[in-house]
């Protein structure tokens, strides 16, 4: 695809000084440089052994090699996205993935290389001025090289994980992928419906075609359950035996290690939930009056009690300049990055046949640039997408002063720029005195439907897959029982917010994340991130701009420590104290007390 030929279009992004075109000489040269660059780098990496000097002088290169790779890698996702049916950038991407796998393997030995060193040694490499600011990353290399099996295990492992582990995930998808269902619609007419649209049926204002969804479409689950549950505990043994391997201890080890945070911080952000957990159930409560029912259904709980307003569509220039106030008036840095990001045109936003759906923020390391990615149909939704994408990039752009080593963020703390930047929007509309009573109704419902979504829900899927991983551990786990303790985790985050028949015990089989094999545990990041956002926008609102110097070094500092040390240092917080988690939860009160206003 073009992106040049659209110039003049204002939300068409400019990608020229990444390369001056797709295919152009700058790009082929830079292509072709990189096999070589990696094989020399392998060479070079084995060649080094438990040499710490020959180590130290690698590993600048490994990361330079790195920014290369990213490099590229993001050029070819923004050009794809931006035209889906691109078969040269296809093609490209393909190749692509083919050096990222090489890139791994590298990545793997010098991780191995780490580990192999004594104590000692190891000391003295982060003592070597070629790994200064880099630390943490290393010391995060050096532990996954311990818990390496030998490389000829290793090599198996992956082989057979291919045809084991990833394979009960490749069946859910195409079996979950082929589902449909009968159903009969409120108007009387029936309808074959993909499993697929099930989810925006049961999010639906009209509650008729919610419950006649949820009822419908759990036949095939019901009908599949037995092959379904023998993937979850196909994919659940296959992990356990894997660590015991390889010297975990506990399941929830290696998520905990891919967030960077301790079991005594998720123990306490659980209790904390539990604790409070009243607070977002005064939302369900209120959702219940809302719809004239005593109590929910599984099928009410994502589907909105306050419509959106009929309002003419906001146009883009409308939605940057709302953006662009709000974060100038609360956070003038970040409203100076989003005018200049607006002006570089680092962001794709144009309606266009053939984009792929979805938003997201990309960026390289080697030039230092950030690029947003996300189609604009004029919804107050797809505005919050651009305040969100721009928290992202400004994540990074704080990130820049950092070296690529130690750039590298996780999940947990990912969404907390594009919590804190969404907020910043959302509170600046609220206090718009043009701001319509139904506006502010439907913003409200929106926000408390995050926090059940946050709050009640993912941390009753965490409950669900702590109780399932553990029973798992003595052996296969039957269909009547992942029933059980799906309810029994309901039971406990919901309360009586869930009418007595209103419990979806099929819940482990047609939540996708389950079954998700390239990460475990994938739900409770989530959790983190946005509690975590909470509590930095509390004191942000405590605070004024005095807090803003902190929330930066809170963001540079995410790539260089663990998430306890992040918040000891830069907030003076103790992730692993309730306490902390309960100011959190409470800074949603006065939000709620508005929305129980509105009955
Ligand atoms: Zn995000």
């Amino acid at each position: 695809m073009s992106t040049t030929a659209l110039n003049d279009c204002p939300d068409v992004w400019s990608l020229e000084s990444w390369f001056s075109a797709y295919g152009a000489a700058d790009y082929a040269a830079f292509k072709e440089a990189l096999p070589g660059a990696m094989e020399a780098l392998s060479a070079r990496v084995k060649a080094a052994g438990t040499d710490v000097v020959a180590l130290a002088t690698v590993i600048p290169d490994f990361e330079s090699h790195n920014e290369r790779l990213g490099h590229l890698s993001a050029y070819l996702g923004c050009l794809s996205a931006a035209d889906a049916n691109d078969e040269a950038v296809k093609a490209d991407e393909a190749w692509m993935a083919t050096m990222i796998a090489e890139h791994e393997k590298l990545g793997a030995a010098l991780r191995s290389a780490l580990a192999a060193l004594n104590e000692a040694d190891f000391t003295r490499l982060l003592g070597c001025p070629e790994t200064q600011g880099a630390a943490h990353t290393l010391h995060r290399f050096r532990i996954e090289g311990q818990r390496q099996m030998p490389g000829d295990l290793e090599a198996l492992a992956s082989d057979l994980n291919v045809d084991g582990l990833h394979a009960w995930g490749r069946l859910y998808d195409t079996l979950t992928g082929k589902m449909a269902f009968e159903m009969t619609f409120p108007d009387g007419h029936n309808e074959t419906v993909e499993m697929s649209r099930r989810r925006a049926l049961m999010s639906e204002p009209d509650r008729r075609l919610r419950e006649a969804a949820f009822h419908a479409g759990q036949k095939p689950w019901l009908d599949h359950a037995d092959t379904l549950a023998a993937g979850l505990n196909g994919i659940a043994g296959t992990r356990l035996s894997l660590y015991a391997k390889r010297g975990i201890g506990h399941f929830l080890d290696t998520p905990l290690f891919d967030g960077a945070m301790s079991r005594a911080s998720l123990d306490a952000m659980m209790e904390a939930i539990q604790t409070h957990i009243e607070l977002p159930r005064r939302a369900l409560r209120v959702a219940a009056k809302l719809q004239g029912t005593s109590a929910l259904h599984f099928f009410d709980l994502e589907a909105p009690q306050v419509a959106a307003p009929d309002q003419k569509a906001l146009t883009w220039d409308d939605a940057c300049s709302t953006v662009e106030r709000a974060f100038a008036a609360a956070y003038p840095a970040l409203g100076d990055y989003f005018r200049k990001i607006l002006a570089d045109r680092w962001i794709e936003a144009a309606p266009r046949s053939g984009k792929r759906p979805g938003a997201f923020c990309t960026g390289s390391r080697l030039n230092r640039e950030e690029r947003i990615y996300m189609t604009y149909h004029g919804t107050v939704h797809d505005m919050v997408t651009l305040a969100h994408e721009t928290g992202h990039a400004w994540h990074s752009s704080v990130l820049r002063r950092a070296r690529t080593l130690a750039s590298d963020y996780p999940m947990t703390l990912a969404e907390t720029a594009s919590n804190f930047a969404e907020m910043i929007l959302l509170s600046g509309l609220m206090r718009d005195p043009a701001l319509t009573p139904e506006m502010k109704a439907y913003l409200l419902d929106q926000e408390m439907l995050r926090a059940h979504a946050y709050l009640i829900n993912i941390p009753m899927r965490f409950e669900f897959e702590k109780a399932f991983y553990t029973e798992r551990a003595a052996g296969e786990v039957s269909v009547s029982r992942l029933g059980e303790l799906m309810s029994s985790a309901q039971h406990k985050l919901y309360g009586d917010t869930l009418l007595a028949d209103g419990t979806d015990p099929m819940f482990w089989a047609s939540k996708m994340h389950f079954f998700i094999t390239g990460v475990s545990f994938y739900n409770f990041p989530y959790v983190f991130g946005y509690l975590l956002s909470q509590a930095l926008f509390a004191r942000f609102q405590e605070e004024g701009a005095a807090f803003l110097p902190r929330y930066e070094a809170f963001l540079a500092l995410t790539g260089s420590a663990n998430c306890e040390e992040v918040a000891r240092q830069t907030l003076g917080a103790d992730l692993t104290d309730p306490a902390f988690w309960s100011t959190a939860l409470r800074a949603m009160e006065p939000t709620l007390a508005q929305y129980e206003g509105l009955v």
